[in-house]
C-alpha cells in the first residue's frame, strides 16, 4: 500500500514492499533463452523414484504409474477444487474492492496534466519515462523468456540434473542455482536502470550499496523459494493428493509472511526510527485518533541512503501494523505530510494489508492446485516425470514465475481501486483538496512520475492512479462536497 507515484521506479527496486509480503517474492526465475552447453540426458521416467511412499503411496511418480482411471479422478478433484477457489476468490475481490471511489453525483472532472504541470515538467516526465522504458521492459521479457524456457524446454531439467546429493539439497541448490542465473543475466538492466535514476537525480546508491540491496533481496528470494520448493517436492514425493496440503501451506505462508514482513524483512533494508517529538509528530497522531484508527508511533525509514523519492506505506496487520514514512518526505511542508499520512490511515482504517493478504492467499492457494494440473501439461516438454523430482524445481519456479506475471495486471487493476479510496478518505478526513492537489504536485515533480502512462504501462506497473488522475479525483471531491475547488 506503498504511495509511491512513480510505478516505473519501483520496479528495481529492491525492497518487496507492496503490501502481502510474499506476494512480490517469487517472481524468481528469468533469464536467457537457452545456454546449449548441457549434455542431453535420457529423456522420461525421472532419474530419481519419489521412493516408497509409505501408506497411500505415490503412483503419480512416473509416467504410466497409477491407472488412467485413477489419474482422471485425481485431476478432476483438483479442477473441482479449482474451479471453487476461483470462485471465492472472485466474490472476495468483488466485495472487498471499492469499485465506486466517490459517491454518485459527483461531478465529471477529466485528468489534464497541462492544467497543473508546465510543459517542461511534462518534457521532463516523458523523457525519464523513454529513458527507463527500454531496460525495463527488457527486464520483463527476460523474465517471460527464461520462465517459458524452464517449462517448456528440457533446459532447467537437464541443468538441475548435474547436482548431486539428497533430494532436499538438490531443491536448495537448484532454486540457488536458477535465482543466481536470473540474477546475473538481469544484472546489466539493473545497472542501465540505476545509472537513469543517477541522471536524473534519483538514486542516492553507490555502486557497494546497490549491490548490497540487490544480494539481499535475492537471498530473502532464494530462502523463501527454496521454502517453497522443499514443501512441494516433499509432498509430491510422499502424498497423492499432494495439492491439498500444498494449498494450506501456500495460505497459510502468505499470511504468515504477510504478517512478519515489517518485523522480518523491512529492517534488511531500511532503519526505522519513531518520528521525533514535535508538532508534526503530535498532529498526526491526534489526526489517527480523530480518524478511529489506533496508531501508537509513526515511523520513519531512512529511505535517503537509497533514494530522493518520497514516500509513505502502511504494511503488516494486528500487532506488526506500521506507518511509515520516508525521512526525504519530512522536508515537504507539514501539511502535505499530514495529507500523505491521512491517506495511509485510510489503508488502516479500510483493513486494505489485511484484504490484500487474504486475496494473496487465495491467490497462493488456487496456484498450488493449478501447479498440480498445469505440471501435467507440461512435464512431457520438460522431460521430467513428477514434481518429486528435485529436477522438476526449475518447471516449478517458471510456472509461479508465469503465474506472477499473469495475475500482476488484475492485482494492479485492484491495487489503484484500493488507492482512489484511501485518496478519498484523506480528503474526507482533511477537507483540503487544496493541499492534497499541492502534495500530489510536489510527489510528481521529484519522483518524476509519468504524467500519461501509456495504456501498456498502466496496465503492467500502475498500482496507483496517475497522478492527473488523483487530482482529478479530488477536483471531483472538491465538487461533491460543496468545496472550492483547487
Ligand atoms: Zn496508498
Amino acid at each position: 500500500m506503498d504511495d509511491r507515484q512513480d510505478t516505473k521506479d519501483a520496479k528495481d527496486a529492491p525492497e518487496a514492499r507492496d503490501a502481502p509480503g510474499a506476494k512480490d517474492v517469487p517472481g524468481a526465475p528469468e533469464g536467457p533463452a537457452g545456454s546449449t552447453a548441457v549434455p542431453s540426458e535420457p529423456d522420461g521416467a525421472s532419474r530419481e523414484n519419489p521412493g516408497p511412499a509409505g501408506a497411500g503411496g505415490d503412483g503419480e511418480s512416473g509416467d504410466g504409474a497409477g491407472g488412467d482411471g485413477e489419474k482422471r479422478r485425481l485431476r478432476w478433484e483438483a479442477g473441482a477444487a479449482l474451479a471453487v477457489l476461483g470462485a471465492v476468490i472472485v466474490a472476495v475481490v468483488a466485495f472487498t474492492t471499492p469499485w465506486q471511489a466517490l459517491a454518485a453525483g459527483a461531478p465529471d472532472v477529466t485528468p489534464d496534466p497541462a492544467r497543473d504541470f508546465t510543459a517542461a515538467q511534462i518534457a521532463r516526465a516523458a523523457a525519464f519515462d523513454a529513458a527507463t522504458s527500454v531496460p525495463s521492459y527488457l527486464s520483463y521479457g527476460l523474465g517471460i523468456l527464461f520462465a517459458g524456457v524452464l517449462v517448456l524446454t528440457p533446459f532447467g531439467t537437464r541443468l538441475l540434473g548435474r547436482l548431486k546429493g539428497p533430494w532436499w539439497l538438490r531443491v536448495i541448490l537448484g532454486v540457488l542455482l536458477l535465482t543466481a542465473l536470473v540474477q546475473a543475466l538481469r544484472w546489466p538492466l539493473g545497472m542501465w536502470f540505476e545509472v537513469r535514476l543517477r541522471e536524473y537525480g534519483l538514486s542516492t546508491q553507490d555502486w557497494a550499496a546497490w549491490t548490497g540491496d540487490r544480494l539481499k533481496s535475492m537471498g530473502v528470494n532464494i530462502v523463501l523459494l527454496s521454502i517453497m520448493a522443499l514443501a512441494v517436492v516433499a509432498l509430491a514425493r510422499k502424498v497423492r493428493r499432494w495439492w491439498i496440503p500444498a494449498a494450506a501451506g501456500a495460505f497459510t505462508l502468505t499470511v504468515v509472511a504477510s504478517f512478519v514482513y515489517p518485523v522480518v524483512f523491512e529492517p534488511l533494508f531500511n532503519d526505522f526510527h519513531s518520528m521525533p517529538e514535535g508538532s508534526l509528530r503530535t498532529n498526526l497522531l491526534a489526526m489517527a485518533e480523530r480518524d478511529g484508527v489506533p496508531v501508537e508511533d509513526v515511523l520513519v525509514a531512512d529511505a535517503s541512503r537509497r533514494t530522493t523519492a518520497l514516500n509513505a506505506y502502511v504494511s503488516g496487520f494486528g500487532a506488526t501494523r506500521r506507518i511509515v514514512v520516508y525521512d526525504t518526505l519530512l522536508k515537504a511542508p507539514q501539511a502535505e505530510v499530514e495529507l500523505v499520512a491521512a491517506h495511509e490511515l485510510g489503508h488502516a482504517a479500510r483493513r486494505d494489508v489485511l484484504n490484500g493478504t487474504l486475496v494473496g492467499a487465495l491467490g497462493a492457494a488456487f496456484g498450488a492446485v493449478l501447479l498440480f494440473l498445469a505440471f501435467d501439461l507440461v512435464r512431457r516438454r520438460a522431460k521430467v516425470a513428477s514434481l518429486a523430482d528435485p529436477r522438476a524445481v526449475g518447471v516449478l519456479l517458471g510456472l509461479m514465475s508465469l503465474a506472477g506475471v499473469l495475475s500482476g495486471p488484475a492485482q494492479n487493476a485492484i491495487s489503484r481501486h484500493v488507492e482512489a479510496r484511501a485518496d478519498v478518505h484523506a480528503l474526507d478526513l482533511t477537507k483540503d483538496p487544496v493541499t492534497f492537489v499541492a502534495m500530489q504536485k510536489r510527489l510528481a515533480a521529484t519522483n518524476i512520475s509519468d504524467l500519461s502512462p501509456d495504456p501498456v504501462e498502466y496496465l503492467l506497473y500502475a498500482s496507483h492512479p496517475s497522478t492527473p488522475e488523483r487530482i482529478a479525483l479530488a477536483r471531483a471531491w472538491a465538487g461533491l462536497n460543496g468545496v472550492p475547488a483547487p
